[in-house]
């Protein structure tokens, strides 16, 4: 192993912040550059589930992750008609210790001030959109909208599902809409009047299915997500605000428990659900991707993070390992595709823990820390 002095990240989104923490406290020189000026608190939680959570302990947040979301103590599956449980999994002491680390639910971005702290003082630049990136003779020469410039040995593409190193890497390939939309609200449980809710449930409707889950422990703000389906999204705005009425309306035909709980919404919002075809091209020369920059899902398996996470572990791991960047970049994608290609086939087809009958173990066990890296063909 040779400490790298210059490896640059496109993107401060889960994955980029996760590799960047993981490869600086094994002593490499990391900058995370980010388009945005600055991070709002956007309405939308996120389930860290017990595979992610075994990563980010290793960046030294894992108590601060514990304290400020939520562990759950049960993952409920309920028919969205009828209200009937398909399947519970206890989220207790047992299931952590099988799994190796706890669930936990968080809001977006809680999770993301927790990462950013992680980060090396004065490593992240705001306001650094990637326009361009061309090889050198030395490595990478990387242009931002802001004007800036800069050279880097290795360039890590963390810039979500619209990833412009992807598109400079392999042509432009806009993401597909799925014909779906994802509704989501977050409000005060104060607003529910008492009324008794589970910590975490997937309710599973003929067309349409919603996820309502609490976002700290002491259980004062709820964070509902329903996938609605959706016949169009027009114009490139990534959210738009969605009226309170068409946010219930979603919820005309579910059980009087679920349309009770999602009386207490107030703001209301709504985001296209797109995702991209398998696509194997992971990296190029000098440049690699992880995340949604590669392989976007559709998010009814509550893994599109948590794959993110598992990439930066498998990349930090083999940069760390092999001093030669094409070989730390094949032994990435040969360690990390086959196990992302299943996760996009259940994604696809929302079968995750509606019943009793699914193997857990291979998702929630795995330890992308400590798994072997596999052997490229
Ligand atoms: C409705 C919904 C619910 C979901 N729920 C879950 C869940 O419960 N659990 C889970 O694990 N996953 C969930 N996901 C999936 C998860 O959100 C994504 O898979 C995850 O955020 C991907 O992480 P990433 O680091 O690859 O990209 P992102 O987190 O999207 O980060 C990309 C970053 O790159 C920046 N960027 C983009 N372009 C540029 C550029 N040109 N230059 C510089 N910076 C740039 C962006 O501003 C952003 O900060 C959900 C997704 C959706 C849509």
């Amino acid at each position: 192993m040779h400490v790298r002095t210059r490896i640059a990240v496109i993107g401060a989104g889960l994955g980029g912040l996760t590799v960047a923490g993981l490869l600086q406290r094994r002593g490499h020189q990391v900058t995370v550059h980010e388009q945005a000026p600055g991070f709002g608190r956007i309405g939308a939680g996120i389930i860290l589930s017990a595979n992610a959570v075994k990563v980010l302990r290793h960046l030294g947040i894992e108590a601060a992750l514990l304290d400020t979301g939520i562990c759950p103590a049960a993952f409920l599956s309920r028919d969205w008609v009828t209200g009937e449980t398909s399947f519970a999994l206890p989220l207790d002491a047992a299931t952590e210790a099988r799994f190796g680390a706890a669930f936990l639910n968080i809001h977006r971005a809680d999770l993301h001030d927790i990462l950013r702290a992680a980060l090396a003082p004065g490593s992240l630049h705001l306001g650094h959109r990637l326009e361009d990136m061309r090889e050198t003779p030395q490595g990478v020469a990387l242009r931002f909208a802001n004007g800036e410039a800069l050279e880097a040995d290795i360039v890590i593409g963390g810039d979500g599902i619209h990833s412009r190193l992807r598109a400079l890497l392999f042509g432009e390939a806009p993401p597909r809409f799925t014909g779906r939309m994802a509704q989501r609200a977050i409000f005060p449980t104060a607003r529910l009047g008492g009324l008794p809710v589970d910590d975490c449930t997937k309710w599973w409707g003929p067309d349409r299915h919603a996820l309502s889950y609490f976002l700290t422990s002491r259980r004062d703000e709820l964070y509902v997500m329903a996938s609605v389906p959706g016949a169009h999204w027009d114009g490139t705005d990534l959210s738009r605000p969605l009226p309170r009425d068409a946010f219930l309306a979603s919820f005309d035909q579910a059980t009087p428990a679920l349309r009770r709980l999602v009386e207490g919404a107030t703001e209301c919002a709504v985001w296209p659900i797109c995702d991209r075809p398998r696509d194997d091209r992971w990296h190029q020369g000098r440049a690699v991707l992880l995340g949604d920059a590669c392989h976007p899902v559709r998010p009814y398996m509550a893994a599109g993070g948590a794959s993110a996470i598992e990439d930066a572990a498998a990349l930090a791991r083999c940069l760390h390992e092999f001093d030669d960047a094409a070989e730390a970049f094949h032994h990435y994608a040969a360690t990390r595709i086959p196990r992302v290609a299943e996760v996009q086939r259940i994604s696809l087809a929302n079968t995750w823990m509606r019943g009793p009958e699914e193997a857990l173990d291979w998702f929630f066990g795995h330890d992308a820390m400590a798994a072997p890296l596999a052997v490229p063909a």
